[in-house]
């Protein structure tokens, strides 16, 4: 639609978790329902090469790519919103910045020169910012920086900022500042000045903000967005306000009243339309007005921390919506769950979801949860860790095989009926060496996933080192745990169901990643649709 690609910066101000990834989320939906192609990037400033190595205590859900990259949980909003796949390409950290720059060192490519932070460092973060917009499928780049300006590791990508606005002329970029506007309840007044001090920041770096987003638990007055435009140098249309919103769905509309998108289109001078928002809209419809409400029980070993399992929680507010049911989940910590406690904790769900997971603490607490549901029908879904549990599980209390564990576990395990894979035995570095991304699985004609699916090939993304040992095979089928879903090449059991339940599924994969307000993951949906049966019955 454009001949260039336009780049718009998202940074941060005053305080971290303003929401930056949301807000980027909704101009791009705004921007793509005018019929702009958009993408949207994150740079993390921190050292890591990827979340892959972060614990969820640190940095919440690691999202993963199609293409197999291990990324910000930002990118998870990023497709949920725009219904549009992003890649490696997609998210870009610090430590990736340096690595390329230090092996290119390495190979002699800078013919004998200092390498530093300007130029070598801010160089490899603008090749970065615009591998998107070369690619010839965007018209409009949004880069969302990761931190808060002033902070030290955010210095150079500020500077590459400062430097493309230069490099790619005016009207190709515009800077969103996202800012606080905290509410003093003793002053009983919003106060701008710590917006004033994050914009100066910016300033002190070279970058002046095109547009300010400020975040408020008030609305903000007409004379309040003059004062801050005054202050801050911007257009008083330019000082948005994003008042906390009940759902981040919502955002979007938000957005459009306060006309974030026309003003972003004029500062770029492209044309604005009204955005076409039919399909959002009858989702947000729906969600709101549901129907009927069940409870899920989300059994994990984070469960205390909302961001990590984000996709999850996103998903079943897909699958609610598409089902026109309130979904409510309910987390259980896998730790705490004992055969004692378990009909009290998990006897009231209408089905059970087993988070996906790695190592040995809370194991058995999702071990009994997965006996529990089994033995009362109550609709589940196992997800990677959680569908190895529920192979575990059998293996135990059908098949007798009392010490059946996974190698994960226990090396030494008797019947290791969850295996490593083949491919994983030679793998040292802990980093990037799952099998990621997205891998093919050829459906079971006579399955419950072949009815949720409708398709025999389907494609999904993966994230682990441990499958189900097919030496096993037979005799799980023949007690009634019958894999229904494999890799066509390899092998790889990817589906396991329980044939005499109404609804037990384990997938070794991770639906939960595709699912989008557009296209609500049929699995997700599924299961919702069974658990409402459930409650039904009950
Ligand atoms: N720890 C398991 C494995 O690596 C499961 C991984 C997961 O749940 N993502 O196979």
């Amino acid at each position: 639609m454009t001949t260039n690609p336009k780049y718009i910066f998202v940074t941060g101000g005053v305080s971290s978790s303003l929401g930056k990834g949301i807000i980027a989320a909704s101009l791009a939906k705004l921007l793509q329902a005018q019929g702009y192609r958009i993408t949207i990037q994150k740079l993390d400033p921190y050292i890591n090469i990827d979340p892959g190595t972060l614990n969820p205590y640190e940095h919440g859900e690691c999202y993963v790519t199609d293409d197999g990259a291990e990324t910000d949980l930002d990118l998870g909003h990023y497709e949920r919103f725009l219904n549009v796949p992003t890649s490696q390409a997609n998210n870009v950290t610090t430590g990736r910045i340096y690595q390329s720059v230090i092996d290119k060192e390495r190979r002699g490519e800078f013919l004998g020169k200092t390498v530093q932070v300007i130029p070598h460092i801010t160089d490899e973060i603008k090749r970065r910012i615009q591998i998107l917009g070369n690619s010839g499928d965007y018209d409009i780049v949004i880069t969302e920086i990761g931190g808060t300006v002033g902070d030290i590791e955010s210095l150079p990508y500020v500077e590459a900022v400062r430097q493309l606005e230069w490099d790619l002329g005016e009207h190709n970029t515009c800077v969103i500042h996202l800012t606080l506007v905290p509410y003093l309840s003793a002053a009983g007044e919003l106060k701008t000045k710590p917006t004033q001090h994050s914009v100066k920041t910016l300033m002190e770096s070279g970058v002046q903000a095109d547009i300010l987003v400020c975040r408020t638990e008030h609305k903000l007055s007409e004379g309040l967005k003059t004062k801050l435009a005054r202050f801050c140098n911007v257009k008083k249309e330019a000082v948005i306000e994003s008042i906390d919103a009940s759902t981040i769905y919502d955002v979007p509309n938000l957005m459009l009243k306060e006309g974030l998108d026309k003003v972003v289109l004029n500062q770029l001078q492209l044309k604005s339309d009204v955005p076409n928002l039919t399909t959002w809209n009858t989702f947000i419809e729906r969600y709101k007005n549901p129907k009927s409400e069940i409870t899920i029980g989300l059994i994990g070993k984070y469960v205390e921390l909302q961001d990590s399992y984000k996709s999850i929680l996103e998903a079943f507010i897909h699958a609610g919506a598409e089902n026109e049911v309130k979904v409510v989940v309910e987390p259980i910590h896998s730790e705490y769950l004992s055969e004692s406690n378990i009909d009290f904790k998990l006897g009231h769900l209408d089905g059970v979801l087993v988070a996906p997971g790695f190592g040995e603490r809370g194991i058995e607490g999702k071990i009994d949860a997965v006996k529990f549901v089994r033995e009362n029908n109550i609709p589940f879904l196992g997800i990677c860790l959680g569908m190895q549990m529920a192979v575990i599980e059998y293996a135990r209390n059908v098949l007798n095989l009392k010490d059946a564990n996974s190698v994960e576990m226990d090396e030494n395990t008797p019947d290791p009926v969850i295996n490593l894979m083949e491919s994983q035995k030679d793998v040292i570095n802990k980093g990037g060496t799952m099998r990621l991304g997205t891998w093919d699985c050829k459906l079971d004609k006579e399955s419950i996933a072949y009815k949720v699916y409708k398709s025999e090939l389907i494609t999904e993304r993966h994230r682990h080192r441990f499958e189900f040992n097919s030496n096993y095979k037979e005799q799980f089928e023949t007690a009634g745990l019958k894999p229904t879903g494999y890799n066509p090449d390899t092998g790889l059991v990817e589906i396991v169901e329980i044939t005499g339940n109404d609804w037990f599924v384990g997938v070794q994969y991770h639906p939960e990643y595709k699912s989008t307000v557009k296209n609500p993951h049929p699995l997700f949906v599924a299961f919702v649709a069974a658990a409402l049966k459930h409650s039904k019955k009950k």
